[in-house]
């Protein structure tokens, strides 16, 4: 069992009164679990406390960890929420509230539908921290997954494998992404993972001696350079993203050489450049496979130098190399940027110029495209106004993006975001269907098929019947009545808001598309950001 003492190691930066707090939690969860157990058979607080263990470890404020403490508390019924409020404040409930509510959305296998969760789901969380609390509740629950009712653990499994992980990549959380990849794996294809694990060991086997001298050999040259204060160590490509690879390259594993990479972490990024120019002195690059992710950022932020290069000792060897800083983002992400007490309470309070420099390589702009477009740039003031809906973290992401832009690339974010003004709806079964914002049951219809939407009886919301160009709200339940000899009309095209609902219609009613060359009707869903 995790005790306080390990939690509270964890913690950087905390004050006395931190301290108190989360130990206050801790003793607060294990009463209020007594006498529960997992499935496991082990106390239910194990579990909580394995959770705020874990997010001490990602560098989460106080209140964050005592909510991963206190996350299952409220929902079982043990402590009431008027409780929780008097004895660990406003903020503490609504993270727990935040992550209760996350848990009612299941994803039930349907994988054109995954996307439209994954948005859901961080649109909903209101605070990002809700979101962290809930990875880190997944993390535990896929470690002791194997406890659970065999029924169950597919489910679980895919959902982690579908939905977390993907919004743990989409946070820069490069560490929570593969460790629940990992775990989630073996559960969703057992054969596909024991061969990765395979393939792993015998590269692994076939290279490690190798791989040790090129790493004597580096540190040897970068000390010429003068470069002493750096580590290195090896990186194994996680099983998940390994079998993903084997995939795409059709089982071939001499054409993989990244499944054990060098990683170097130098304290700066001119240290990065200078030590590419060693590595390539030293050792012949294989052209083309050169990234510069520290100028060009991936998408979630993700900065480092990549280069494969061909090395006597131990063959092709893909070489990693970044500065701590680019470290630290690269495992925790988005947690990395928001730690301590400035979580979740406006960019502004970050304060120094440093930290403020973290943020003009942030490019989440998978989380930025949720941002509701109904922000108003006031030129004057070159603020950035959010509306109501706007989850705030959201909202404190792109003013972080105004502030250092006023550019015209977050300009042209924003004409993103207004595309991706979207509307989360849900089918009877429970389904996650995202549309653009305004749009009605016959778009609806055709997201979910064509032949739906081509015969459109009646519409349900919420289980009484509504017009055809009733615009659908959030969190609405919308079930379309079919039957064969319904059919579309020309007055639809007014109606439909999305161009898919278009395009079927009209060519359903047999008239010549001009917007697209006329292609078979194959369905694409759209995920939304273009
Ligand atoms: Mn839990």
């Amino acid at each position: 069992m995790t005790t306080v003492k390990e939690i509270v190691a964890e913690m950087t930066g905390a004050t006395s009164e931190d301290i108190a707090f989360v130990e206050k939690a801790y003793e607060y969860s294990k009463k209020a679990h007594e006498g529960q157990t997992r499935y496991s058979g082990e106390p239910y607080f194990v579990h909580a406390a394995a959770t705020a263990k874990t997010l001490a470890e990602y560098g989460m404020d106080a209140v964050t960890i005592a909510a991963g403490l206190l996350h299952d508390a409220v929902e079982d019924g043990r402590v009431s929420r008027e409780e929780m409020e008097k004895e660990f404040g406003k903020e503490m409930l609504f993270i727990v509230d935040g992550v209760t509510k996350l848990g009612t959305h299941k994803y039930r296998g349907a994988e054109r539908h995954a996307e439209s969760l994954r948005r859901l789901l961080v649109a909903t969380a209101s605070d990002i921290r809700v979101l962290i609390v809930k990875l880190a509740d997944r993390k535990h629950n896929m470690q002791t997954l194997e406890h659970v009712p065999e029924h169950k653990r597919r489910r679980i499994a895919l959902e982690t494998l579908e939905i977390y992980a993907p919004i743990a990549d989409r946070l820069g959380m490069g560490k929570m992404k593969s460790t629940l990849e990992d775990l989630a794996f073996p559960f969703v294809d057992p054969d596909a993972a024991r061969h990765a694990a395979e393939v792993r060991k015998l590269k692994t086997q076939e290279t490690e001696s190798g791989l040790a001298k090129v790493q004597k050999e580096l540190k040897q040259e970068l000390a010429k350079k003068g470069l002493t204060t750096f580590r290195t160590d090896i990186r194994m490509k996680g099983l998940w993203s390994l079998h993903q690879k084997l995939k795409r390259k059709h089982d071939d594993i001499s054409v993989i050489h990244d499944i054990a990479a060098l990683r170097i972490v130098v304290p700066t990024i001119e240290d990065c450049y200078t030590t590419l120019g060693t590595v390539h002195a030293l050792f012949k690059p294989l052209p083309g496979e050169f990234k510069d992710y520290i100028a060009f950022p991936k998408p979630n932020g993700y900065q480092s130098l990549h280069t494969t290069v061909v090395t006597p000792e131990a063959g092709i060897v893909e070489i990693q190399i970044r500065n701590e800083e680019m470290h630290r983002r690269a495992m925790f992400g988005i947690a990395s940027h928001m730690s301590y007490k400035q979580l979740g309470k406006g960019v502004e309070k970050l304060g120094t110029e440093v930290q403020k420099s973290r943020f003009s390589s942030l490019s989440f702009s998978w989380v930025r495209s949720l941002i509701p477009s109904l922000m108003k740039i006031t030129k004057k003031e070159g603020e950035v106004k959010g509306v109501t809906e706007v989850p705030p973290w959201l909202a404190e992401l792109s003013e972080a993006h105004a502030e250092m832009a006023g550019s015209e690339e977050f300009v042209e974010g924003l004409k993103e975001d207004f595309f991706s003004h979207r509307v989360f709806v849900f089918t009877p079964q429970g389904d996650v269907i995202d549309l653009p914002a305004d749009s009605t049951p016959i778009d609806f219809a055709y997201a979910i098929h064509s032949d739906l939407g081509d015969h459109i009886q009646g519409v349900k919301v919420n289980g009484k019947l509504v017009p055809f160009d009733t615009k659908l709200g959030n969190g609405e339940v919308v079930e379309i009545l079919r039957r064969d000899s319904a059919h579309p009309s020309s007055k639809w095209l007014d109606i439909a808001r999305t161009s898919l609902a278009r395009r079927n219609i009209r060519a359903t009613l047999g008239m010549t598309d001009t917007s697209k060359p006329k292609t078979p009707q194959k369905r694409k869903r759209s995920a939304g950001s273009k």
